[in-house]
């Protein structure tokens, strides 16, 4: 029993215990894996904020709602990058490092971004290191390793805890609030740059209780990965484009703006037959200064950055679309809260601006506490029977393959038909495809072969409830 589940601990789920753990310690976070797992403790070009002398709140709210072609929500857009600005030099207040030039911070530049804004930390190791600052400050909360979220106990639409599983073990955990940051979904594919982790079961289970699903047809493939010969995959970050590095084909010609928004170079890096990115022509010190982790891995592999071709393909790498929720976490059920990857909230739109979402991950974190904090003392704990059998959600690896092959960078509306028919059941895959086939526009990064150009009729969003798909215009 405690006052506050959070399921996830990347960053979202410790920056919103961060933030509680000020007025209660009667938290409990799970995570299905270790801390060290989680697309937080993967992410590396940083963190976008308007803070340098060149840029404005202004200017990264109309970058935001450039990207997002034509489906950010504008309010929570605003809150994105003005309350964002605010926690992050709250942390630089609290010392967090940063990364600096000659003591003034240093800011990297990634697609559509129309300056540089992203504060990075460790050089790419902005994730790691933004993990490792929090969870040291909540060495006093009760943080369970390898637990996973099976289900959540749901009466009358209000949540009373959730019911986990701990090896063979299953129980209990009731709480006044529960909190969902259990990170996207795009680990499903099997091309994709997300840790195991990340495959969205905990937004099936809140569905499957009664939330709201949106936007899944809306996911964002990473333009650059390195697939290793032991089935590793490392992400090469957009940031060594931003500093020049090039992309070639087999025939050694450049075949794209490498500095635009990673849906177009995406797009256009899974037209080639093989795709190499080159970054010899950067300068030595700045592969050390900013990029020396990946020059050591990719020298594991036998790569030297420096000189050369690095062979690299598209990867699923961030779920926009999630369990529908305002910018505070609030969802359609009582007391249940999703932030981070796992919620849709509309900022990003049909199209995330790189960076942005560890930017929300905190915002959302912030404001969600917020929230829980004014309600802790008006809500009891009440041990409610679970039901019998709990949505312990199976990922079939046929279904994952089937996602795969059929709902990549490039669709088309027959391939997803088929797709859907070979689907072994009802479960987040299906719900993708079945987006992806409605969508009959190319928009953002949802791109249909047999529908390329933009549609007005689908300026809005698809949402699943209690099994009905509908479409809601903005
Ligand atoms: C390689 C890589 C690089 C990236 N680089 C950047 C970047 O530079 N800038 C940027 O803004 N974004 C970046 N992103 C995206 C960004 O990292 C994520 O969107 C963000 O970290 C999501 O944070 P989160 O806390 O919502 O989820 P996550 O960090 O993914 O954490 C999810 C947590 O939930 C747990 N969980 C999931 N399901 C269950 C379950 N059923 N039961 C219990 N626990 C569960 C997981 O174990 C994990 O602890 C990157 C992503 C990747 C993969």
């Amino acid at each position: 029993m405690t006052d506050i589940v959070i399921v996830g601990t990347g960053l979202a789920g410790l920056f919103c215990a961060y933030r509680l753990s000020k007025i209660t310690k009667n938290i409990i976070l799970i995570t299905k894996g270790s801390l060290k797992l989680s697309n937080s403790y993967w992410a590396q070009g940083g963190i976008a904020v308007a803070l340098s002398n060149s840029d404005s709140i202004e200017k990264h709210y109309n970058d935001t709602i450039k990207s997002g072609d034509g489906l950010c929500d504008e309010e929570n857009v605003k809150k994105l990058v003005q309350i964002g600005r605010e926690i992050i030099m709250e942390l630089l207040n609290e010392n967090f490092p940063f990364d600096r030039e000659e003591d003034e911070l240093s800011f990297s530049i990634e697609g559509g971004h129309s300056v540089r804004r992203v504060l990075h930390s460790g050089g790419i190791q902005t994730g790691k290191n933004i993990i490792e600052f929090l969870y040291q400050k909540l060495y006093d909360l009760n943080i369970l390793e390898n637990t996973k979220l099976l289900d959540l106990i749901v009466k009358d639409n209000k949540v009373f805890g959730v019911v986990v599983q701990r090896d063979n073990e299953i129980f209990n955990i009731y709480s006044k609030f529960v909190v969902l940051a259990s990170g996207g979904a795009s680990g499903l594919y099997l091309r994709s740059s997300n840790p195991w982790t990340s495959t969205g079961e905990a937004m099936f289970i809140a569905y499957k209780n009664g939330a709201t699903l949106e936007n899944l047809e809306f996911i964002q493939f990473h333009p650059t990965v390195f697939f290793a010969p032991d089935n590793s995959r490392i992400l090469i970050s957009e940031a060594i484009r931003g500093d020049g590095a090039i992309l070639i084909n087999e025939r050694n010609e450049r075949f794209v703006d490498e500095k635009s928004t990673r849906d177009k170079v995406s797009r256009e890096v899974a037209l080639q037959k093989e795709v190499y990115l080159y970054a010899g022509n950067l300068k030595k010190e700045i592969i050390f200064q900013k990029y020396n982790y990946l020059y050591n891995i990719l020298k594991f592999y036998g790569y030297d950055l420096t000189k050369d071709k690095i062979p690299v393909k598209p990867a699923a790498h961030y779920f926009i679309g999630g369990v529908k929720a305002e910018l505070n976490g609030k969802t359609d059920i009582e007391n249940l809260y999703a932030i981070g990857e796992c919620a849709s909230t509309r900022v990003h739109g049909a199209n995330r601006l790189a960076s942005n979402s560890l930017l929300e991950c905190i915002v959302m974190a912030h404001l969600s506490s917020l929230d829980i904090s004014n309600n802790l003392n008006n809500v009891k704990i009440k041990e409610v029977e679970p039901k019998r059998n709990f949505y312990d959600v199976k990922i079939h690896f046929e279904d994952r393959k089937i996602l795969d092959e059929f709902c990549f960078v490039i669709r088309d509306g027959e391939k997803l038909r088929k797709a859907i028919k070979s689907i072994s059941s009802e479960n987040l895959i299906k719900f993708i495809l079945n987006f992806a086939l409605l969508r009959e526009e190319s928009r953002g990064v949802h791109y249909r072969k047999d529908f390329p150009n933009k549609n007005d009729k689908f300026l809005g969003y698809f949402r699943i409830k209690n099994e009905e798909i509908n479409f809601y215009k903005k």
